[in-house]
């Protein structure tokens, strides 16, 4: 069975007992928080957000890519929020390669040069959450009165450790 049968399944058994169909789309927290895809982070559930509360933007690493920026200026200018949290997180797989090695791999397994395309890897897990604070405080899309804190959460005890605030 395909996974989205199992989701199909899964999905009528919650929504016979759905009844948070009457939310806003603004979030309720006023909060827009960036982070990693790992399956290993369960943000709501480790931040302690209810469904309606914030908007969770993820990618590969929880990296400041112009495709999060995208998301966060519609967050800010269109639903409200005003306050950003950047969260990386310990052993991440941005940790475990370099854009040379996946454009190889790419290269090999489909025949596509991606070279010069930076996947957005990441060397030093304290310094990627700082460098994209530092990406979102300078961006002229984010303005000063944007509250922004980087953090990285340890998929091992489930704690949040806050790296920067500004
Ligand atoms: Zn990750």
């Amino acid at each position: 069975m395909a996974r989205f049968d199992e989701f199909k399944e899964a999905n009528e058994r919650y929504a016979a007992f759905f009844d948070k169909g009457d939310l806003p789309a603004p979030p309720a927290r006023q909060v827009a928080v960036v982070t990693c895809m790992d399956a290993r982070l369960h943000p709501e559930e480790f931040l302690g957000l209810d469904v309606g509360d914030a908007h969770v933007i993820r990618n590969a690493g929880g990296r400041v890519s112009e495709d999060a920026i995208r998301s966060l200026v519609i967050s800010e200018r269109l639903l409200g929020t005003g306050e950003i949290v950047v969260i990386h997180h310990t052993d991440c797989g941005m940790l475990t390669f370099r854009n040379e090695d996946l454009t190889a791999k790419i290269k090999e397994d489909l025949g596509v040069d991606t070279t010069g395309r930076d996947f957005l890897p990441f060397p030093d897990l304290e310094q990627s959450v700082r460098d994209d604070v530092e990406t979102l405080r300078r961006s002229e899309l984010i303005p000063d009165d944007i509250q922004i804190s980087g953090a990285i959460y340890d998929v091992q005890s489930g704690q949040l450790r806050e790296i920067v605030q500004v």
